[in-house]
């Protein structure tokens, strides 16, 4: 490992296009991190696999997810950033960690619930072993740290006793215990104002939108609820949008907003167009470098066949000592 403070590693399904919740939640840190960590960010598209019934636009979400996190300030010449199925090594790995788990602890798991109650009909095998092979993901590049959204804690806690039980199991200190890592914002509520923002609940602010689409979507946000008419005051703590002001805007906007909308100074309305104004603003940078990018696709795939044989040299030598904790080899 380099002179850098240890290893990170943060993985996300190929979903395509990402909106502010992956933003704010994790991205935001995979940028960040960047400068004092040796940080491998993966595009898990074997995980994708488990709830995907057609392969078709695979590639595509992949593409667009990459250009995303280039553009957000994922920094090739100094990180890794592959696809997870370029380095085979994870399903190897994957196959010995789940020998060390109790199948009730993968049931038993709130996201497994979750993933039941989203996809009835394809309940796999793979699916019940979603949370192995992220951990296998995770120890794989022997990462200390974690960016993720706080979605996925019940995980990360996961990923920590699998690495003792295989540690125990073989009597030997080979995989190391992740944290994990939040941002400032580890849960972004959707523009629906109640449920997680996720693509699933098309409740998304997608970053890469245009300016008129994100103020489409911003427009869309519920408020708070208790504020019928106009003239009613509003509880800007109980508000989505003023949560997003606080991120987007400036201290004294924040500040405004906060005492005139506590006495109906400020509508909803124009709360709303001061928001999409500062979002869009501050995604201008962003937009520029996303459309740089996708006018060189060779570029972005290059980068990620580069990134993938700069993983495979770390899995390798993890699995090296694996192996030889095992005594298979
Ligand atoms: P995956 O299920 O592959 O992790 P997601 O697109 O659900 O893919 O999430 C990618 C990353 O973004 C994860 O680290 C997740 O925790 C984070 N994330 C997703 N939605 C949110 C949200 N609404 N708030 C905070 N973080 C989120």
């Amino acid at each position: 490992m380099s002179e850098k403070k240890g290893r990170v590693f943060s993985g996300a399904r190929p979903t395509g296009r990402q909106h502010l919740g992956n933003y704010l939640g994790a991205i935001q840190n995979y940028v960040a991190l960047q400068d004092e960590y040796e940080c491998v960010y993966c595009i898990v598209d074997i995980h994708a696999l488990t709830t995907m019934e057609t392969t078709v636009g695979l590639r595509q979400n992949t593409f667009e997810m990459a250009l995303d996190w280039l553009a957000a300030g994922i920094r090739p010449e100094d990180s890794i950033i592959f696809i997870q199925s370029y380095v085979p090594e994870v399903t190897e790995l994957h196959t010995y960690l789940s020998m060390v788990t109790p199948l009730g602890k993968l049931t038993d798991l709130p996201t497994f619930k979750d993933k039941i109650r989203q996809h009835p009909n394809n309940v796999n095998y793979g699916l019940v072993g979603y949370p192995v092979l992220m951990s296998a993901d995770i120890v794989l590049y022997k990462a200390g740290l974690v960016p993720v959204g706080v979605d996925q804690a019940p995980h990360i806690e996961f990923t920590r006793e699998t690495v003792r039980s295989f540690n125990y199991r073989y009597q030997a200190d080979v995989l190391i215990e992740p944290q994990m890592k939040v941002t400032q914002v580890p849960k972004v509520i959707g523009i629906d104002g109640q449920q997680k923002m996720s693509k699933s609940l098309d409740n998304h602010i997608e970053i890469a939108a245009t300016p008129e689409e994100t103020r489409k979507r911003i427009m869309m946000m519920v408020t708070d609820p208790q504020r019928i008419r106009r003239t009613d005051p509003g509880d800007p703590d109980v508000c989505n949008v003023f949560s997003m002001h606080k991120i987007f805007s400036s201290k004294e906007e924040v500040d405004q907003i906060d005492v005139e909308c506590r006495r109906a100074g400020i509508g909803c309305v124009d709360c709303k167009k001061m928001l999409a104004k500062n979002m869009n603003d501050y995604f201008v940078p962003f937009r520029e470098r996303r459309a740089d990018f996708e006018k060189k696709p060779d570029q972005v795939w290059e980068i990620l066949d580069d990134g993938a044989k700069r993983a495979r040299v770390i899995a390798q030598a993890t699995m090296e000592e694996v192996r030889a904790a095992i005594g298979i080899r």
